[in-house]
């Protein structure tokens, strides 16, 4: 038997529903804020993201999936969004004068990375990411980070922690990992593999390391907010007062560095305690990258985005029991009685679909009963009935389900105009349904 590859899933039924729920409410939100969808391709040059992610990053010394094609071109499946992005923005001049500024984008696609899968954790995954391109408002900062926090929000999501620090300009970075190398280089023996490894290429990720000695040595290293220029100290001040206007609260940490080399000034996670992962995670992580559309060969524009997994989303959502509303409700279930009625019973589902309705029927020629019970659990509001008597006559029976009244109509009537018909017939179920309090 062949099976799927190791760290994938099949999404499908009551999956497939939460996850287009989340889908849905995203897009919805980012309509609101004004991003608009950017597609690209599932695979990129590698040099993409050796450059844009950067060489000493765990995604791209560890985590990629490339291979060279046909051809013989380095290729990579994309690990994640934001250098894409980049690269269309660049490639298609989205900088020029006939777009908006800034250009705001957001994005819902799979991205891949070789990792030990575990809860949340998969080698094909999901992102719903945004990028910002030429603003270097605090404000742009604050608007983004309140778009993920609302995303979180309105699925339903509570008990999470937004976790912000600033990185300062490369200038900052420079004289920080002077400090930081001095601190660590006495516990140099001490230090994980990896971390030795890191120390000279680049100390800062030292600071995101998961190893508990590491963690340990870390937390009383210098901080990286002590190294600031005044601009960017300004500018991180400016967000946490951006932040407490909208109510958004928040925490500062220092030691957060995120996984990726391109960061500059502010950046942000929000985590969760959840007991479903084990260990505190995060569920999105962005950040300011001013650097990355020069560094991808376009002009020296701004950028800030944020990448928010959805596999821990909907994880998460299992967990808190979140109630999702029923995407899949049906307005009209045809029961057809004997061999004989196959044709006009499809005739009829087809009838109701190409009038705007959501419509049902039997396939295995099951029994009144067993058809009327699957009309029933699937929440089916009217039923239409069609037996050989029916059918010889030319007539249906219509029964509206929440109020039990049944008539019998001509076929005729009910090709004519079906969407006449099911108003008029089911308008007591609209009157029944304020009666009761009901959304119709
Ligand atoms: P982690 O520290 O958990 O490995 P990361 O820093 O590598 O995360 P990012 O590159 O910032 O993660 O990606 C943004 C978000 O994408 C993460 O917060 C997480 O929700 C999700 N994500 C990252 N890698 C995976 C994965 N392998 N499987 C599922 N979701 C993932
Ligand atoms: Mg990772």
């Amino acid at each position: 038997m062949i099976q799927k590859p190791k760290g994938t899933a099949d999404i499908f039924l009551q999956d497939a529903e939460i996850w287009q729920y989340v889908e849905e409410t995203a897009r919805i939100l980012m309509h609101d804020y004004q991003f608009s969808e950017i597609r690209t391709p599932m695979f990129e040059s590698y040099e993409l993201f050796s450059r844009g992610v950067g060489d000493t990053s765990d995604i791209v010394s560890k985590e990629m999936y490339d291979f060279f094609d046909k051809g013989d071109r380095h290729i990579a499946l994309k690990p994640e969004g934001t250098a894409p992005v980049v690269r269309a923005y660049v490639e298609n001049k989205l900088f020029g004068p006939e777009y908006p500024k800034p250009l705001k984008v957001y994005y819902l696609s799979p991205m891949f990375r070789y990792e030990r899968p575990q809860g949340g954790r998969m080698r094909q995954f999901h992102q719903l990411g945004v990028e910002v391109f030429g603003s270097t408002n605090p404000a742009t900062d604050v608007e983004t980070i309140a778009l993920a926090w609302d995303v979180l929000k309105e699925i339903g999501l509570t008990d999470l922690k937004l976790v912000i620090n600033s990185l300062g300009k490369t200038a900052d970075r420079i004289r920080y990992r002077e400090a930081l190398i001095a601190y660590l280089e006495p516990f140099h023996d001490e230090l994980s593999n990896d971390s030795q490894t890191r120390l000279h290429k680049n100390p800062l990720r030292v600071l995101d390391s998961k190893d508990k000695r590491d963690k340990e040595i870390v937390a009383n290293a210098p901080s990286i907010l002590e190294f600031l220029s005044e601009e960017s100290k300004k500018h991180f001040e400016d967000v946490q007062q951006l932040l407490n206007a909208l109510e958004i609260p928040f925490s500062i940490n220092s030691n957060m560095v995120r996984g990726l080399d391109y960061y500059q000034d502010t950046i942000f996670e929000i985590m969760t305690s959840s007991a479903v992962f084990g260990a505190e995670t995060t569920v999105c992580g962005g950040g300011r990258y001013d650097g990355l559309v020069e560094e991808i060969g376009g002009p020296d524009v701004p950028g800030f985005g944020f990448g928010m997994g959805l596999e821990r989303l909907v994880l998460l959502m299992k967990d808190q029991h979140v109630e999702i509303p029923d995407l899949t409700e049906l307005d009209v279930y045809v029961v057809g009685l004997g061999e004989e009625t196959n044709v006009e019973t499809l005739k009829l589902v087809q009838n109701a679909r190409q009038s705007g309705f959501s419509a049902d029927r039997d396939f295995l020629d099951r029994k009144a009963k067993a058809q009327f019970k699957t009309a029933a659990k699937n929440g089916a509001k009217v039923v239409m009935t069609i037996g050989e008597e029916e059918l010889s006559k030319q007539q249906v029976q219509f029964k509206v389900m929440a109020t039990g009244k049944e008539v019998t109509l001509p076929l005729a009537e009910v090709y004519a105009d079906f969407e006449k018909v099911y108003n008029l017939q089911a308008s007591d179920m609209t009157a029944f349904n304020e009666f009761f309090g009901k959304e119709n």
